[in-house]
């Protein structure tokens, strides 16, 4: 597969780069990351993002030129960090199938012509990190910068229980080629505008906890409230999380859709990807999501349902 990579890669001359809706910082490292790689490498390159870049990943180099559809011609069409095609938004529809797509999701459904899906890499961004020497790709500092984004964001800062020893001397390599650990730290997991925690303040006044299951939703009024300008959950499922005795945590973000986000973590030993996969979303083991539409009311009853479904007859103690 490697070779055939190599070839698509080396082959094109015009390249559209998408990857997911509400991008978070794997999303955002690896459309980065690789667009500038391709750019380095004499590609024109078009890195597409339905909903924009969120203001805090501003500072990042090659921000500037993320755009919100396609906006010309191309001839290679590259998605990365996505699990299927409908969490792209509307940017491909009338497209053919991608030529490659590049994730980590183990619910990926194998929507590209190659498909380059690594379940076990912590992220989208940590497979690029090791694969673009292998696929005739220069890892520079700007590279190495937005790739090590990649791998901050899905690991909470190296805190999530798939972390592992590759993984960290992938990030140790990157700081090498000149990725500023302490900055991007700083300012993509940190770092949180007024309007995040006022965004927060709203979740966390309506939280619920039944049995280990803990949940709590944000309303597009909650939203409004706060004056948080995007559509996703502020990393608030972060703070949750870090509740003690849970066995789930679910997080319900009205959209202006008429779907709810939904979100989904769990602790060791309960796989909630397949309770995602089941209402049209995926992700992995300990965190998952999915765009269910229908009322708040109703999202909520039918998720909480066939989560506790999945938690059987464990009780926290
Ligand atoms: P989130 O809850 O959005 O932070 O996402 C948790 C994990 O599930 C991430 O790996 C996401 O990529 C994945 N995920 C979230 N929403 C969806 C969706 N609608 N379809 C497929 N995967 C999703
Ligand atoms: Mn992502
Ligand atoms: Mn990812």
């Amino acid at each position: 597969m490697d070779q055939q990579i190599s070839a698509l890669l080396s082959q094109a001359h015009s390249v559209a780069l998408v990857s997911h809706i509400r991008p978070d910082g794997d999303a955002i490292g690896s459309l980065l990351g690789m667009g500038l790689a391709l750019l380095h490498a004499g590609k024109k390159v078009q890195m597409v993002l339905q909903d924009g870049l969120p203001e805090k990943y501003n500072f990042l180099p090659g921000s500037e030129l993320v755009q919100r559809r396609i906006e010309s011609p191309f001839d290679t069409l590259i998605v990365v960090d996505c699990s299927d095609l409908e969490r792209t938004g509307v940017i491909l529809q009338g497209q053919n199938q991608p030529d490659l797509v590049i994730d980590h999701h183990k619910t990926n459904r194998d929507f590209g012509r190659i498909n380059y899906v690594e379940p076990q890499a912590v992220a989208t961004a940590a497979i690029l990190a090791e694969k673009f020497p292998v696929w005739g790709l220069e890892v520079d500092e700007e590279v190495a910068s937005c790739l090590l984004t990649g791998i901050l964001g899905d690991t909470i800062g190296f805190r999530t229980t798939n972390m592992n020893p590759n993984a960290l001397r992938i990030a140790a390599d990157l700081m090498e080629k000149g990725a500023d650990l302490a900055t991007i730290y700083q300012k993509t997991l940190l770092s949180r505008s007024i309007a995040e925690l006022r965004y927060w303040g709203q979740g966390l006044i309506n939280i619920r906890y039944e049995d280990g299951l803990l949940w709590t939703t944000l309303t597009l009024d909650d939203r409004i409230k706060a004056a948080y300008p995007e559509n996703d959950d502020a990393d608030l499922i972060n703070l949750l999380s870090s509740a003690a005795d849970f066995f789930v945590v679910v997080l319900f973000i009205e959209q202006a859709d008429g779907r709810v986000k939904v979100s989904w973590r769990s602790t060791e030993g309960i796989d909630v990807s397949q309770v995602a996969f089941e209402f049209g979303g995926g992700g992995h083991a300990a965190a998952a999501g999915a765009d269910i539409v229908g009322s708040l009311d109703k999202v909520v009853e039918l998720v909480l349902s066939k989560t506790k479904k999945l938690l059987g007859d464990r009780r926290v103690n």
